[in-house]
């Protein structure tokens, strides 16, 4: 596997190694007459470090050359080395105001996201037991990301990275306050997480960020399938022609999976066991946090459609129904 890809004089890819199956995050270096731009550094882990090094030292880059590192979206795998970077760089790290937010939730003074999230799991059928394995699991993410970078806030609109400059556009729905890059001259975008090719990205519930994550995932892969694009650089895997198509897939992927979670609730049934339904239940906690908040992504937006429904808003466990089934 080439860990550095050269594209064209200005975009260089950089695979910064992941400890989950994804098994690496792309990174991209923009060489522009003002210095480099690094575009999502990684996940901070002693293999990440090594490899920038390594890297940065072939690619006769100095840490000084770095004008700036910019986030597609707060995502561990993508903001974990910002703070790194920053230290050795002194150079401005920029995310949106609603991955900001997350950030401050996720891994602020307290951490108040883990314990929501706790709280949402156990409402929708996750197992009491198991519910420390997943406290420690969120606990473990701290370290990846710190330590955590002074940030500068980038709204949509222009953005210079290198020697163009872009069009950030904000993509809810893999993470809410994602933003993509692109050169509509070029036809290039820098694409985050928001369309990879051959995988679907998540899609996840979260408490208090997005009240219909998935509502808002397909709308701006409608919005965001109409753009002319010749190359796009994802997060994950290689970059690739053909952004367009696998935008309306990745839709059609959606509403395929919502039409077999309607078909399973003909009775009852938490979240949590939709889940095991649809994903197995030889998950790792990792995937299992990811594929629950999925679940539960899609439970809702099936809700706002009035496709199925609580069997009693009330009580402390949510149980859905298909409303065919009533
Ligand atoms: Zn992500
Ligand atoms: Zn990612």
């Amino acid at each position: 596997m080439n860990v550095v890809t050269i594209h064209t004089d200005a975009i260089i890819q950089v695979k910064v190694p992941l400890p989950f199956p994804l098994r690496w995050v792309n990174a991209y270096l923009i060489r522009g007459s003002r210095g480099y731009t690094v575009i999502d550094p990684g996940l901070h882990t002693p293999e990440a470090e090594a490899l920038w090094e390594q890297v940065l030292q072939e690619q006769g880059i100095a840490f000084e050359h770095v004008e700036q590192i910019v986030l597609t979206h707060h995502h561990p795998d993508h903001y974990g080395m910002a703070g790194w970077f920053q230290e050795r760089t002194g150079a401005p790290v920029l995310l949106s105001e609603t991955g900001y937010a997350q950030v401050q939730l996720l891994w602020g003074a307290e951490q108040p996201m883990s314990q929501l999230l706790l709280e949402l799991f156990t409402r929708h059928g996750f197992p009491a037991a198991e519910l420390d394995e997943m406290t420690k699991h969120m606990v473990s993410f701290v370290e990846l990301v710190s330590p955590q970078p002074q940030v500068t806030l980038l709204r949509e609109g222009p953005v210079r990275l290198g020697d163009r400059v872009y069009e950030a556009i904000e993509t809810p729905g893999h993470a809410a306050g994602h933003l993509v890059f692109y050169d509509a001259e070029a036809q290039v975008m820098f694409c985050g997480d928001h369309v990879l090719p051959q995988i679907s990205p998540n899609v996840s519930f979260l408490p208090q960020v997005e009240e219909n994550p998935l509502g808002a995932y397909l709308h701006s892969l409608q919005e965001i399938g109409r753009l002319e694009v010749k190359m796009a650089y994802p997060g994950h895997r290689e970059p690739w022609q053909g952004f367009s198509a696998r935008a309306s897939e990745l839709v059609r992927h959606h509403h395929e999976r919502l039409a077999l979670m309607e078909g399973q609730l003909s009775a009852p049934q938490s979240a949590y066991e939709v889940c095991r339904a649809t994903f197995g239940d030889r998950l790792s906690m990792h995937q299992m946090r990811f594929a629950l908040s999925e679940t539960i992504a899609h439970l809702i937006l099936l809700e706002a459609e009035g496709r199925i429904q609580q069997v009693d808003p009330e009580a402390d466990r949510v149980y859905y129904v298909a409303a065919a089934s009533q």
